[in-house]
C-alpha cells in the first residue's frame, strides 16, 4: 500500500491543485505520514511554490485525498464518516477498532465526520445547482409516469445556549430545545412495486433531510425531484399530513402538481369528530365512524363533509361543538385533497407512508437519549446520511467505486 501511494505521489505533475498553474521552486523528498486502513504509512512528496496563489503546494496531498485532512487516508475518512452517520461516536470508535484495527479517538472521529459532513453539503449545493441549470433539458422517455412528493418534519431535541438555561429564564426566555428536521421523498409511480413475499417497495426512491428550514428543503426537494425526473413526469402528486407549509412549499415549487392530504390524518380528525360527539360510548362512536370511513375511502369527501356539518348543525353550544367546528373547517379546508377514490383507482398512494417511515428512521439515530449536537453538527450528519440513502455515497468516496460490491 505504501509503494502504491508513493507510485501515485510520484505521478503527480507539479502543478498547483487550486488554480493548475506549473509550480515553481521545487523540492522532493517531503515526507508525510497518514493513518491507512492497513496502518500507518509514509509518502515522500515534491512542494512548490504557486505564484498565482502565492502559497506552497504539495500537489501529491490532493492526488491522494491527504489535503486538509487530520492524518487519514480517504478510507479511513470514509470509515469515520459513515459509522459516526449510523451511529453514536461513542460506539463508532470502538466499532471502527474493533472492526477494522483502526484506531481513531472520539473527539477526531467526531471532528473528521462533521469534516466530510460539511464537504458532503458542498458538493450537494454544487449538485443541486447542476440539476436547477438542466431542468430544461428534455429526454425522451418511453412511458408517461407519475412523480409522488411527500414532504413531513420532525423535532430534534438540543442544546440550545447550552449551561445559559437558567439565565435565560431569569431574562423571561424559556431556553429553546426543539427544532425541526424537514424531511421529503420523490419516486416515479412505476418504481413501486412488491417483493416476492408481497412487501411493498420502491425500486428508486430520492431523499432530503434538512435543519435549514423550509426553504431549504424546497430547494432540495425540487433539485432531487428534478434529479430523478420531475421534468419528464406526465404528472406531480404531492401528499402531506394538515401542516400549512407544506401546501404553500407546494404552491410555490410544485405549481402543476395535485395535491392529496395523507389518508390516516384525515381519519384521525374523522375520530376526533366522532370523540366531540359520542365521548365514551365507544358502540355509537364506532358506528358512527366505520360508514364515513368507508365512504371518505370509496366514495368523495364532499359527502363526508356535509354529514359533518349537518352533526354540527345539530349540537348544542359547548367545547365539543367547537372541535367540531374546527374539524369541519379543517375537512372543508382540505376538501380538494381528498380525493382517495381517484388515487386508488389510479394506483397511486394516499398515504405518506414512506416519508413517514424516512422520519421514523433518521430519528432512530437522532433521538437517541442523551444525544445532543448542535444545528451545524445536525446538518452535517444529516447530509452525509442522505448521500448514503440515495446512493450517492461515491461521489463523496470515489474509492468506493471500485468495491466489488458495487459491480
Ligand atoms: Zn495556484
Amino acid at each position: 500500500m505504501e509503494r502504491g501511494a508513493q507510485a501515485k505521489a510520484d505521478a503527480t505533475p507539479p502543478t498547483c491543485p487550486v488554480c493548475q498553474q506549473k509550480l515553481t521552486r521545487l523540492s522532493g523528498e517531503h515526507p508525510r505520514t497518514f493513518q491507512s486502513r492497513y496502518g500507518s504509512i509514509t509518502v515522500q512528496r515534491t512542494r512548490g511554490y504557486c505564484k498565482r496563489c502565492r502559497k506552497w503546494r504539495v500537489p501529491a496531498d490532493t492526488a491522494l485525498g491527504l489535503e486538509e485532512s487530520a492524518g487519514y487516508s480517504p478510507a479511513v475518512q470514509e470509515m469515520a464518516a459513515l459509522l459516526a452517520s449510523k451511529m453514536p461516536v461513542e460506539d463508532a470508535s470502538a466499532v471502527l477498532e474493533h472492526l477494522t484495527g483502526v484506531k481513531m479517538p472520539r473527539a477526531t472521529l467526531d471532528r473528521e465526520a462533521r469534516r466530510q459532513g460539511e464537504r458532503a453539503q458542498a458538493v450537494r449545493t454544487e449538485l443541486d445547482q447542476k440539476a436547477a441549470n438542466q431542468r430544461a433539458q428534455l429526454e425522451l422517455t418511453l412511458e408517461p409516469y407519475q412523480m409522488i412528493i411527500q414532504m413531513d418534519a420532525w423535532n430534534i431535541r438540543e442544546r440550545d445556549g447550552w449551561g445559559q438555561s437558567a439565565a435565560l429564564r431569569r431574562q423571561g426566555q424559556e431556553p429553546e430545545r426543539w427544532h425541526w428536521v424537514y424531511t421529503g421523498t420523490v419516486f416515479r409511480l412505476d418504481h413501486r412495486g412488491k417483493t416476492a413475499g408481497g412487501r411493498p417497495v420502491i425500486s428508486e426512491r430520492g431523499f432530503v433531510a434538512t435543519r435549514q428550514g423550509i426553504e431549504a428543503l424546497r430547494e432540495q426537494l425540487h433539485a432531487e425531484a428534478l434529479r430523478r425526473g420531475l421534468g419528464q413526469a406526465a404528472g406531480v402528486l404531492v401528499i402531506g399530513d394538515g401542516a400549512v407549509w407544506i401546501w404553500r412549499l407546494a404552491d410555490d415549487r410544485f405549481p402543476q402538481a395535485r395535491q392529496r392530504l395523507d389518508f390516516y390524518h384525515a381519519l384521525q380528525h374523522l375520530a376526533a369528530v366522532g370523540r366531540a360527539l359520542f365521548g365514551e360510548d365507544k358502540e355509537k362512536y364506532r358506528a358512527w365512524l366505520q360508514p364515513l370511513v368507508r365512504q371518505l375511502k370509496n366514495q368523495s369527501a364532499i359527502k363526508v363533509v356535509r354529514q359533518l356539518a349537518a352533526a354540527l348543525a345539530e349540537m348544542a353550544a359547548g367545547a365539543a361543538a367547537q372541535t367540531v367546528t374546527k374539524e369541519v373547517a379543517y375537512f372543508q379546508e382540505h376538501q380538494a385533497r381528498m380525493d382517495y377514490r381517484a388515487g386508488r383507482r389510479a394506483g397511486e398512494p394516499i398515504g405518506s407512508g414512506p416519508v413517514e417511515a424516512t422520519c421514523r428512521q433518521t430519528q432512530c439515530r437522532f433521538k437517541r437519549p442523551g444525544q445532543f449536537w448542535s444545528k451545524r453538527g445536525d446538518e452535517a450528519l444529516l447530509c452525509l446520511e442522505m448521500f448514503w440513502r440515495n446512493n450517492r455515497w461515491h461521489l463523496l468516496f470515489p474509492h468506493t467505486l471500485f468495491h466489488a460490491a458495487r459491480n
